[in-house]
């Protein structure tokens, strides 16, 4: 991969900053008016900001000439005082950088941030893991959550209440919190006879139970295919079979599949757990799972359950659902050559912590980042090729940030990857629905 040079040039010195803060340029105006666009900003803003600096991004207006002729350049300006022209570092290649700060004492900082990513300039490939991102179930519950607030606004401001995070995505959650959605984490914090959403990941009967109990309007977003789940577990514990529930201790939507049959289910993490596993009658004995586990795991954690007990059943048809099975088949597809896998999705999220681990069992380097801003250059470095997928509650948008910051690095050839298609669709309850 090629490497850019630093150099220097003189920035506007009009653009006052206030001591401490530095400045990310997401546009660098040359001074024939023509401008930049650094679209690497939000990584380079991301990776000073978690090193404790006060960033903000805006405009570079520049001095002098010096940029390349397709005007991209990396560029770092440091001035000894806001009012004050001073230098501005650059390293001319084919991707846009740069930083501007206001204190001296700032200006090694500056340099060293513009000397890493100018190391990690150069062409590169993404490998664009399809199917990704949001899901039919996480669809229909963002669904349900945006036409209560719309109707809501409509009946004089009433409140939304969601129980747990709709679904596990932190962009998610801001924008529905913006927009006036009150998420809480039990049901004592909704005040009686209020407006109420259950979480894609679904609740315990007991939660059904508390809601009625004080009288709030429940609006349902449980995924259908997490419904279903609920339903065996029903099912299979009225027959008198005990329930081996595969999943993750703790995840909401573990807690909702055994609350449904308490007395009859215990819950395993992994194969490790069927030694110390006791079942009062080995002929009747049904394992389930939860929706998002990773595939061949739960195959590994399966055969060891049927090695203890070999009459254990399985329900009709497959537990773990068809947005998880895909996104990992996508994943292995890019997986085998890429030099480094990206997957958007935030740490609560069940089916994207998944999808890193798999590329990691791979023997690619992988990271979880919540956005391209977690991106930081040193994965970057001797990276050729960059497999990138989104989880099933990671909005497509960041999809599209996160190719738009790589292509500020230079230039991006975007390959996409189709494994298979979707068109599963779950019709939201009417209580729900948007106004078409
Ligand atoms: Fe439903 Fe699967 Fe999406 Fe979870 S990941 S919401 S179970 S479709």
């Amino acid at each position: 991969m090629s490497r850019s040079s630093v150099s220097r040039y003189a920035a506007d010195p009009s653009a006052a900053l206030p001591a401490g803060r530095m400045l990310v340029a997401d546009i660098l105006r040359r001074p024939d008016g023509r401008v930049l666009s650094c679209s690497a900003a939000p990584m380079v803003a991301g990776a000073l900001g978690a090193a404790g600096h006060q960033v903000v991004t805006g405009t570079v207006h520049l001095l002098e000439e010096g940029l390349d002729s397709d005007l991209r350049a990396a560029v770092a300006h440091a001035t000894a005082s806001a009012r004050r022209a001073g230098d501005v570092l650059g390293a001319e290649g084919s991707g846009g950088v740069a930083v501007v700060v206001a204190e001296a004492g700032l200006r090694p900082v500056a340099e060293a941030a513009v000397g890493s990513w100018a190391q990690v300039m150069g062409p590169r490939t993404v490998l664009l893991a399809s199917p990704r991102s949001f899901c039919a179930g996480v669809e229909r519950a963002i669904d349900v959550v945006e036409a209560l607030l719309e109707q809501q606004h409509g009946l004089g401001g009433r409140q939304v209440f969601v129980r747990k995070q709709i679904v596990h995505n932190t962009h998610v959650i801001a924008d529905l919190t913006e927009r006036g959605a009150v998420f809480v984490e039990e049901l004592d914090e909704v005040p009686p006879g209020a407006l109420v959403v259950f979480s894609a990941h679904g609740v315990s009967p007991q939660v059904r139970a508390e809601a009625a109990r004080r009288s709030l309007q429940v609006v349902d977003a449980t995924c259908p295919l997490v419904t279903k789940v609920h339903a065996e577990a029903r099912r299979y514990a009225e027959r008198g079979n005990s329930i081996v529930l595969i999943g993750h201790a703790g995840h909401e939507e573990v807690e909702g599949t055994y609350g449904e049959a308490p007395d009859a289910t215990v819950v395993v993490g992994s194969a490790w757990d069927m030694a110390g596993l006791d079942l009062p009658d080995p002929s009747k004995i049904t394992y389930l799972t939860q929706t998002t586990l990773a595939v061949d795991e739960t195959r590994e954690t399966i055969a060891a359950l049927k090695k203890r007990f070999p009459q254990a059943r399985g329900p009709g048809s497959e537990d773990i659902c068809y947005a998880t099975t895909n996104r990992q088949h996508a994943l292995q597809a890019v997986t085998a050559q890429a030099d480094l896998v990206l997957v958007l999705g935030s740490e609560n999220s069940s089916n994207s912590v998944r999808l890193v681990e798999l590329a990691r069992k791979a023997g690619t380097p992988a990271h979880l980042i919540e956005d391209c801003s977690r991106i930081r250059p040193d994965w970057l470095r001797d990276v050729a090729t960059v497999g990138l997928i989104a989880g099933a509650s990671a909005p497509p948008a960041l999809v599209q940030d996160t190719l738009s910051a790589l292509a500020g690095l230079g230039p991006l050839t975007v390959r996409e990857q189709i494994t298979t298609t979707e068109d599963t669709y779950f019709a939201p309850p009417s209580a729900g629905r948007k106004n078409r």
